[in-house]
């Protein structure tokens, strides 16, 4: 295994989810937890406004249209007491609603539907930018990743990858050791369904190869035949 801190880095933060849609709220939910991260949901705006305000969290995903408040009032009611990073998950696409959300403090808008990756890689932006507590290299043998400024280094030289590249091995990484399925990988890197076209997938770990493996001697990626792969560190 290689130096990765997973618990360390995000077992302690707190994300609440307040979307009434059960199917929505889920899908981010594992998502998340999966990641690492401790989820609560709450399924109205008055339960969230009341849990956002009394609980501590890291960040809070708030959907705008809700029962009970909607997103804008429970923004208002967050504000006047926290400063609680803020995101807006929402099927709505108007510019003015947007605005709306970003004067009355929030932090970031998505529009539903969103791809998940997309949804992570913004809020693992936001709480880097929260606390100062997260070590953001990440170390496995000679590679180096440095996940706040997404720069990848193996043996002293920088490697430049393309931003599905990037997200394809920060996936390897985190499973360290691990045989991941060519599904599962399109599941978490592309947000594909299980019964999607998964040479994507294959022509993808070829170009990151090219890139992290091929001019070095020691390879990380490893194929395993009529599986997936498994990202490790092995002696040469
Ligand atoms: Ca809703």
């Amino acid at each position: 295994m290689g130096v990765l801190c997973r618990a360390q880095n995000w077992g302690s933060m707190r994300i609440l989810i307040v979307e009434d849609e059960p199917k929505t709220a889920a899908y981010v939910s594992k998502g998340l937890t999966e990641h690492g991260y401790v989820v609560d949901i709450a399924s109205n705006g008055i339960d969230g406004l009341h849990l956002a305000t009394t609980s501590p969290y890291d960040l809070i995903l708030l959907d705008v249209m809700l029962p009970g408040a909607d997103g804008w009032s429970v923004l208002e009611g967050i504000r006047a007491k926290r400063d609680t990073p803020v995101f807006f998950l929402s099927a709505r696409d108007e510019v003015a609603d947007r605005v709306k959300g970003l004067q009355l403090g929030a932090d970031d808008y998505l529009i539903k539907p969103f791809a998940f990756s997309e949804l992570l890689a913004r809020v693992q932006s936001i709480l880097r930018r929260g606390s100062g507590k997260v070590d953001p290299v990440i170390q496995v043998g000679d590679l180096a990743i440095d996940r706040v400024r997404r720069r990848v280094v193996r043996d002293g030289r920088r490697i430049d990858l393309t931003s599905k590249e990037y997200t394809l091995l920060d996936y390897f990484v985190r499973h360290d050791g691990e045989v991941v399925s060519r599904t599962l990988i399109a599941e978490h890197v592309w947000d594909m369904n299980f019964d999607s076209d998964t040479n994507v997938v294959d022509v993808a770990v070829r170009r990151l190869r090219a890139k992290i493996d091929d001019p070095f001697d020691a390879k990380l990626i490893h194929t395993v035949h009529g599986v997936g792969y498994l990202f490790e560190q092995r002696p040469l």
